[in-house]
């Protein structure tokens, strides 16, 4: 743990994908950063691939009993305790434990937004270079079979986009496609993730400090409403202020709503917290069975990556996940009866062996409700006695169809690509770990809750960076979107 300075030309709430962004483009420009991260800094030797710690203590996560949320359905029922949508907090965020998919939005998306795609161009351009997405990575011979199938069918494919480096640099290692990067860190740090490519380069240059383990509780304001800094406890117990001219807030979509309404800033248009969207997602599966003469086929090495733009939307084909665990517990309930021991240990040999498991998800916009919304709940508080996240969320019907379309168009895909075991798809689910929207970017502030720049309507020194503001959860996961708009936001505030 880094020992704060008492005060920084910017303070950087959050070190995911936002926060990361915004500390590197601001210490470029010669600003003084300082990102206050509440969860722990990990290093790439702490990146295992134990699923036990990973996945089934959530490893990355708030303990529920620490850091509870609550949900509800309708704002008339009561609200009951969870971890819902919490992704990974340490240093990095969520991108410590993301896949790398990393999917430009469509000039469609910006409907709604003070900005369009041209403005988000060359940050997009920027944002790939330093993540180090590529279209270039080892793909399996079944990948370019079914992509050429795909593509006899008339729909246009490509290789999925992602974080991922192939070659190594001077400060990352080239991937290993261990296939591991789905709620695992990265030990070879070729993922791109906002600790190895947004937040080492702002390290670099002098400039930045991240302080982990240690939370904001409140925006302080001083009487003209400007902000001064913030207040923070570190995991030691003590109290601090830290001063700044400007304050930025990358907490994620939902904890950003969080901090602000805690700190009574940001709500003169009574849109704080409204607005929370989830990324729609359809899911299918299918097994292509190896044929003799065949290799026997490993999942995962290499990738499979395939990406089809259909048009309900995008489909993103991959290999199904190999956690061990996950893939046993699936197969022990699957069939006619439960099997266990023996018969268990067959049925995962015949599983393993027998061919090549795909899966896809299918996106689609979530459509933005007012009423979908986080607020503060009234009754439960955190481990610091503050009043946690109080989430209202129901999908929208409208949202339904195109899923369904998608999870249609996926499966026939697999099927008339040669697949010969195809599942029963679903659709209509919520990726809430691509959340959106609560505090709403546009020119009327009367409507929207910060300005085109990310700055609060309310208060001239106080930007949020993160996905929070965006109008409209676009049509893809929206991480590189993220990590473009906060770049954008960062070149603002150096400027202004
Ligand atoms: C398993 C998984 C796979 C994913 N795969 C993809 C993918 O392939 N493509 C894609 O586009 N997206 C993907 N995502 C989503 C992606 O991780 C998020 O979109 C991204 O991390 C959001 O960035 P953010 O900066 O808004 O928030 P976060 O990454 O959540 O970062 C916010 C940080 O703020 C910290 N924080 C919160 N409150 C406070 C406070 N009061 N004080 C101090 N610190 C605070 C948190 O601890 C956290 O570290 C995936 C997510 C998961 C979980
Ligand atoms: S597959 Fe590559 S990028 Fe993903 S975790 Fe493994 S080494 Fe890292």
């Amino acid at each position: 743990m880094t020992v704060a300075p008492a005060s920084a030309d910017v303070v950087v709430v959050g070190s995911g994908a936002a926060g990361g962004a915004i500390a590197f483009a601001c210490a470029e420009r010669g600003l003084r950063v300082v990102v206050i991260e509440k969860g722990s800094e990990y290093q790439r030797a702490d990146y295992t691939h134990d699923e036990l710690s990973i996945c089934r203590r959530n490893f990355f996560l708030p303990y529920m009993a620490d850091e509870p949320r609550t949900f509800r359905e309708h704002a008339d029922h009561p609200a009951g305790k969870s971890n819902f949508a919490w992704i990974s907090c340490c240093v990095g965020g969520g991108t410590v434990h993301w896949s790398g998919f990393s999917y430009r939005f469509a000039a469609s998306d910006f409907v709604g937004w003070p900005i369009d795609l041209a403005t988000l161009e060359p940050y997009y351009a920027r944002a790939e270079a330093l993540l180090g997405v590529t279209r270039a990575l080892n793909v399996h011979p079944l990948a370019k079979r079914f992509a050429e199938r795909v593509r006899a069918m008339g729909h246009a494919t490509e290789q999925s986009p992602r974080a991922i480096l192939r070659e190594a640099t001077a400060t990352r290692g080239a991937c290993n496609y261990c296939d591991f990067c789905g709620s695992y860190g990265c030990e070879t740090g070729a993922k791109g993730s906002s600790q190895e490519a947004l937040l080492a380069p702002a390290r670099a240059t002098g400039r930045c400090n991240v302080i982990s383990r240690t939370v904001v509780t409140e925006i302080t304001k001083g009487a003209d409403g400007r902000a001064t800094g913030v207040q923070v406890l570190r995991d030691n117990g003590e109290r601090h202020e830290m001063r700044a001219a400007v304050v930025v807030v990358a907490a994620s979509a939902i904890e950003s709503a969080r901090l602000l309404l805690l700190s009574k800033l940001g709500n003169s248009s009574g849109l704080l917290g409204n607005g929370l969207m989830f990324l729609t997602v359809a899911n299918g599966e299918a097994t292509f069975l190896r044929r003799a003469g065949d290799p026997v086929f490993a999942n995962g090495s290499p990738f499979f990556d395939v990406t089809a733009r259909l048009r309900a939307g995008v489909v993103n084909f991959g290999f199904a996940h190999p956690n061990p665990i996950f893939n046993a517990e699936k197969l022990a309930g699957s069939g006619a009866s439960a099997v266990w021991g023996k018969p268990l240990v067959e049925r995962l040999r015949r599983h393993f062996r027998e061919g090549l498991h795909v899966d896809f998800e299918g996106y689609s916009p979530c459509t933005r409700v007012d009423t979908n919304a986080v607020d503060l709940d009234p009754d439960v508080r955190d481990k610091w006695g503050l009043p946690v996240a109080r989430i209202t969320f129901k999908r929208p019907e409208r949202d339904f169809a195109a899923s369904l379309a998608l999870a249609t168009h996926g499966t026939a895909l697999l099927q008339k690509a040669g697949a010969d075991r195809v599942a029963e798809p679903s659709h209509g689910e919520s990726l809430v770990v691509v959340q959106s929207g609560t505090c709403r970017m546009g020119r009327d502030a009367r409507t929207s809750v910060v300005d085109a720049a990310g700055k609060l309507h309310d208060a001239a020194n106080v930007y949020v960076a993160d996905s929070a503001v965006f109008p409209t959860s676009g049509s893809v996961p929206h991480t590189l979107t993220i990590v473009a708009n906060a770049l954008r936001m960062g070149d603002e505030i150096a400027r202004r």
